[in-house]
């Protein structure tokens, strides 16, 4: 079923399907290529087109050995292609899939490469803005390197981009996949550099727990976590580790690293993560949900740990109990549906701010269950049956009292209703 793509190049099988096209194993005059048909909406999309040839040059200039580069811009009657390097392998997903979680080493080998496509793309002036498993291709030809970790480059540069146009999207919406999208983003601020970097630490994160940390859920949850609530360790999580993850999850854009750093540092951490195993975290939890105890949980002061427990060998097992953590629903089954980019209202203030308690890792007393998980919203819906019957009663009272006062001074009916409307209105 091959089939031409412009004059120069020729499709032959699909090698994997997007939200944005379907990604093809092709051939041009240089060799094997991967091309990747824009799916037919967006290539119909006549402005979407006139920036696809506006950021050619752009896309076409970004050569990085960690980058999967474009090489070409199709623009073939109704067609749209990219013409990409091709990659033999997986794609950090199907990985993810596989293992559920990654050691430490290949964790931090693989963000690291990924922090160096960054670094190159931010000093040209590029933001990726889609930064997810999906979008990091394994080269499986290449040699292995620390933890088992094949090479691995960043896919998608300029795509999340071109898709969000405000034709496509009205000024209150935003564009990305929920779980990696940077607090600033879900307040409306143009998306910067740091938003790579907050997307990136979300990854390692996701790596080395097996979900992310403020998946789960509806998809407007997820964008309230990103801004109110903050992680606490990972059970077992080597210190520095910890620091730098934490450090590029600031709600703060100019506290996180930068990408060019971040790759520096990952990788000086990579010889004291070499050997460990992946971190043991219990996921039997409910409705999607994974509970693990949170390292702090059963202490009585709640406390940050121990030293020894955050240190470079702190990567014992820690039992499962108490706690419930939001897993992201494609993780939980098969993963049906790999949307690139979601198309969200952005919250409102008053919904930003409520219904955010604690902290998703935070430490909370032992028994009490996590906002948003089944549990707790159970125990929501008593407190709310509860504070309804008392308000009722209180109501019933406040009228019963209201017309023995006027039942005193006139007939002796029930008083009209505050908000009462007439059929004059
Ligand atoms: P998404 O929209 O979810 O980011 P893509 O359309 O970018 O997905 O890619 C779909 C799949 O095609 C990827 O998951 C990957 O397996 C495969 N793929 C994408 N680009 C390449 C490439 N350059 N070389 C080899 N395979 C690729
Ligand atoms: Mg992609």
């Amino acid at each position: 079923m091959a089939r031409k793509i412009g004059s120069r190049y020729t499709a032959h099988r699909i090698l994997g399907r997007g939200s944005a096209g379907t990604v093809w194993l092709g051939d041009g005059p240089e060799g094997p290529v991967a091309i990747k048909l824009l799916r037919e909406d967006l290539a119909s999309d006549q402005d979407l087109v006139e920036r696809f040839v506006q950021e050619r040059s752009a896309l076409l200039c970004l050569d990085h050995p960690r980058v999967v580069g474009v090489r070409d811009l199709v623009v073939d009657g109704n067609e749209l292609a990219l013409v990409m390097d091709l990659v033999r392998g997986t794609d950090l997903r199907t990985r993810l899939e596989r293992d559920r979680r990654l050691a430490p080493a290949a964790a931090v080998a693989i963000a690291a490469d990924v922090a160096d496509a960054l670094a190159a793309a931010h000093a040209a002036g590029l933001v990726h803005r889609d930064v997810k498993p999906e979008n990091v291709l394994l080269d499986a030809l290449s040699m292995e390197g620390p933890g088992g970790a094949p090479p691995a480059l960043l896919t998608d540069f300029g795509v999340a981009k071109l898709i969000d146009s405000p034709s496509r999207t009205r000024a209150t919406s935003i564009i990305g996949t929920p779980d990696y999208l940077a607090p600033e983003i879900v307040e409306g601020l143009p998306p910067r550099a740091a938003v790579d970097i907050y997307a990136l630490a979300t990854v390692v994160y996701e790596l080395l727990a097996g979900f992310t940390p403020f998946g789960g859920g509806h998809p407007g949850a997820v964008l309230r976590r990103h801004v109110t609530e903050t992680v606490a360790p990972l059970p077992g999580i080597p210190d520095e580790l910890w620091q730098l993850i934490h450090q590029c999850l600031a709600k703060a854009p100019a506290s996180r690293l930068r990408a060019a750093e971040l790759a520096a540092r990952l990788r000086e951490l990579l010889p004291a993560l070499e050997g460990l195993p992946s971190l043991d975290i219990d996921e039997q939890g409910e409705e999607g949900y994974a509970e693990y105890e949170h390292p702090d949980a059963g202490s009585p002061d709640g406390g940050e740990g121990t030293e020894a427990e955050h240190s470079l060998s702190g990567t014992g097992a820690v039992p499962a109990a108490g706690g419930a953590v939001p897993l992201v629903h494609s993780r939980v089954g098969p993963d049906a549906n790999r949307d690139t980019h979601t198309s969200m209202r952005v919250p409102g203030e008053d919904e930003l701010a409520g219904g955010a308690h604690g902290t998703a890792r935070a430490p909370r007393p032992v028994g009490e269950a996590r906002a948003g998980s089944a549990r707790h919203r159970t125990a929501v819906r008593r407190r709310r049956l509860k504070i309804g019957v008392a308000a009722a009663l209180v109501a019933a009272a406040l009228a019963v009292g209201g017309w023995l006062a006027t039942a005193d001074e006139d007939t002796g009916s029930l008083p009209a209703p505050a908000h009462g409307y007439s059929v004059d209105d």
